[in-house]
């Protein structure tokens, strides 16, 4: 059997600690600058090299020479109650349908201290990566509406201060209003679900709307998951087109949306445009979950990435499910899928990164971030020369930083041999490292 406490068990356990200056960082658009922070804000970035008044002391100092400084990633569509139960499920390779099945089946025998433990891993690893918020959509399954939301909001609890955690409850067509209230009660952020795999989407989708907007929440439903099944999209962004904007609406996946032909593609962009509604394209799980039944040209399982863009719509990417029975793979990494709109959706690395930087943090409804004075400072520094470097290599060697304090720290050392002839004596002679440990802010509860 195999368990998940290798991954981390060797991080110490550190405070996270508050930084003050960021000397000599790479900006996207190439400035070398200083970034001054102000407990959780951007206070002042100026080049590198301007005296900064009132620094504290050196450990509130970061020398980030030979790093890339950007926006902290946000995962806006994250599973953390399904994420790594791959090799205890082992699900047979598949569908979504299939995917279902096996997760169901498996679902049963969980308790919530086992969700815990996986959810709480896996929010650490993409910590690690610097992702310094979380969007997770949380099971609300008739059998036990409650188990995952008890779950995740104790995950929450213990992780605040290191990682921000939105929870969606994720509720089936099956499951009772009753339920998903249940599930609500207990603190969950969004109402969610899957309309389109109901018997009557319309039916789903209106009465998970209605429940929303009674309780005043915001709303992020899972939407046209499919290449050739109902189109729900539209319905939703005219409903809720007029609602109040205190709240954030949201679809993810809408990959049916990119099998339309451009009239009708175009008039429902419009809609979600007039609904002000984000999109949230999840490449890495759909390029695995659909397109099985198509032996040659399997299509690519994507929404409409260029024309939203073109529209001006709010468009947010992210990995959505990682090493479970819905993606037996993926790196808890935001450049992994920055990488992957470059290829498959053919962005540039300025969209794709957007797309999980600052395109998540809007969808999510979160406060702008970056290194920008007066933003929010939700950083990741990368060692990579530029942006696409980082998306093409994503390197190891990551510093974190959440609302101003040093969350993680990633370091690689690498040892090459060389042709003799450019070798020196010294590099022979040097023993070949391995990767230092991730070092990485440690939960206080
Ligand atoms: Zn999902």
């Amino acid at each position: 059997m195999t368990t998940l406490k290798p991954v981390f068990h060797s991080v110490p356990n550190v405070p996270p600690r508050q930084i003050a200056l960021l000397r000599n960082a790479t900006l996207a658009d190439g400035r070398r600058v200083d970034v001054v922070l102000d407990g959780s804000v951007v206070a002042a970035v100026a080049d590198a090299g301007t005296p900064a008044s009132g620094v504290a002391g050196p450990e509130a100092v970061l020398d980030l020479d030979g790093y890339l400084l950007l926006t902290a990633p946000a995962e806006p569509h994250a599973h953390l109650d399904k994420a790594l139960s791959f090799d205890l499920v082992r699900p047979p390779l598949g569908d979504l349908p299939s995917a279902i099945e096996a997760w169901v089946a498996y679902a049963q025998t969980m308790s919530v201290d086992s969700i815990v433990e996986r959810a709480r891993t896996q929010a650490l690893a993409m910590l690690a990566q610097g992702i310094t918020a979380i969007r997770s959509h949380v099971d609300v399954h008739p059998d036990n509406p409650t188990r995952s939301a008890e779950a995740l909001v104790r995950v929450r609890e213990e992780l605040a201060g290191l990682v921000d955690l939105e929870l969606v409850a994720l509720c089936s067509s099956l499951t009772g209003d009753d339920g998903l209230e249940e599930a609500l009660d207990l603190g969950l952020d969004l109402v969610g679900g899957a309309p389109h795999l109901a018997e009557d989407p319309y039916a789903d989708l209106h009465r998970l709307l209605a429940i929303a907007e009674r309780r005043g929440l915001g709303v992020d439903l899972h939407t046209d998951e499919s290449l050739d099944g109902p189109v729900t999209l539209d319905e939703y962004a005219r409903t809720v087109r007029d609602w109040p904007r205190d709240r954030e609406y949201s679809a993810g996946h809408c990959c049916r949306l990119g099998t339309l032909d451009a009239e009708r593609r175009d008039a429902i962009v419009a809609d979600v445009k007039a609904a002000d509604l984000g999109i949230i394209s999840l490449p890495i799980t759909n390029l695995y979950l659909q397109g099985w039944q198509h032996e040659v040209s399997t299509p690519r399982g994507l929404t409409a990435l260029r024309a939203l863009l073109d529209a001006g719509v709010r468009v947010a990417a992210g990995a959505d499910n990682v090493r479970d029975p819905f993606n037996p793979v993926g790196r808890s990494d935001a450049l992994e899928t920055a990488s992957l709109l470059m290829t498959v959706a053919h962005l540039t690395p300025e969209e794709a990164y957007h797309l999980v930087s600052d395109g998540a943090r809007s969808v999510m409804g979160l406060p702008v971030a970056g290194p920008v004075p007066g933003a929010r400072a939700e950083l990741l520094a990368v060692r990579a020369v530029n942006l696409l470097d980082a998306i093409a290599n994503a390197p190891a060697d990551r510093i974190v930083i959440h609302a101003g304090r040093l969350v993680a720290q990633t370091r690689v050392e690498r040892f090459v041999a060389a042709p003799a002839a450019l070798a020196s004596p010294a590099a022979l002679a040097a023993p070949a490292t391995t990767a230092d440990p991730v070092v990485q802010a440690a939960p206080t509860a």
